[in-house]
């Protein structure tokens, strides 16, 4: 027994002790916290750069715990993928930004919404039918959803991605590729798929103004969005020099602290009315 007690102690090093620690306090915790309510949506504002419009808002996750306070999506997320809690925790995502965005249309703000999705969530063809449900329940119009993927969604399993990606489409919903020029999709992969939406990671984005690098690679990302016709959003704008750089390179659309944070549902309400007077 003292010599098991041994060799357990040479594999686990600390850090993994941490690690495994905390996967265990979220497997307790955060089906808790589904169950009761501790999950929360902000939404970040979308904005068309040349008129200030608010094309839409795209909903984030965030965990209100009564323990260590609010809880950033980066803490939680991954931890969700691996166990399948993200399954769940995707279907109430869809429902309750479906139902806001819906809420908004009814106050007279045409905006569109726009969630994450990961590649696990991917994996479950039933997602379909969960979008749809959750559209219906709400009384939302398809063609205002945006889905919100990485490349990873691409490139687990291609052919699946396409054809999920093809329903989308179909329902009526618009395909945004998010942290472009991060993950590892191919350019001929990029032409092979249907999407509506590029989103420039906000990684090209910092600092752009000073760093002729980053020019480069999103100018040329740039003339791969328009040769294959698909829209642009910059995400993580944070200064009026990086908004004047993106605004050159001839980027229709805008997101990030600059313009606005991740807020709560009624923020966004005062917010959206400030804006209009
Ligand atoms: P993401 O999809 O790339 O979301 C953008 C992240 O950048 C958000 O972080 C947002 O708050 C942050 N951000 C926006 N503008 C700026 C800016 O100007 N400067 C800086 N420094 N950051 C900015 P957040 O909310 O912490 O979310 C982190 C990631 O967690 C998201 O990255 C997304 O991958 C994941 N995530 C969030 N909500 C969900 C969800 O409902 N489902 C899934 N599957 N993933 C989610
Ligand atoms: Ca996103
Ligand atoms: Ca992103
Ligand atoms: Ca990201």
């Amino acid at each position: 027994a003292k010599e098991a007690g041994k060799r357990t102690f040479r594999v686990f090093s600390p850090e993994m002790n941490k690690r495994v620690a905390e996967y265990m306090w979220l497997d307790t915790n955060l089906p808790r916290a589904l169950e009761d309510n501790q999950l929360v949506l902000h939404y970040q504002p979308k904005v068309r750069l040349e008129t200030g419009e608010v094309l839409g808002v795209e909903a984030l996750v965030r965990w209100n715990s009564p323990e260590r306070g609010l809880v950033s999506p980066l803490d939680f997320i991954p931890y969700a993928e691996e166990s399948g809690m993200i399954g769940p925790l995707g279907r109430w995502v869809m429902q309750t930004a479906a139902t806001q965005a819906q809420r908004w249309r009814e106050q007279g703000h045409a905006i569109r919404v726009a969630i994450n999705i990961s590649a696990r969530q991917l994996s479950d063809t039933a997602i379909v039918h969960d979008l749809t449900d959750a559209l219906e329940t709400a009384g939302l119009a398809p063609c205002l959803l945006d889905l919100e993927l990485t490349e990873s969604c691409l490139i687990e399993d291609e052919e699946m991605a396409l054809g999920l990606i093809t329903q989308f489409r179909e329902m009526g919903a618009q395909v945004h590729l998010d942290d472009f020029g991060t993950g590892y999709s191919s350019l001929s992969q990029l032409a092979r798929i249907p999407l509506d939406v590029i989103k420039l990671d906000r990684s090209f984005v910092r600092g752009i103004n000073t760093n002729a690098k980053s020019q480069a690679l999103v100018r040329s990302m740039v003339a791969v969005a328009q040769a294959l016709n698909y829209g642009i959003v910059a995400e993580g704008v944070e200064t009026a020099a990086e908004e004047e750089f993106i605004r050159k390179c001839g980027i229709e659309y805008v997101q990030g602290y600059f313009y606005a944070k991740p807020m709560t549902a009624e923020a966004l309400e005062t917010w959206l009315v400030e804006r209009q007077k």
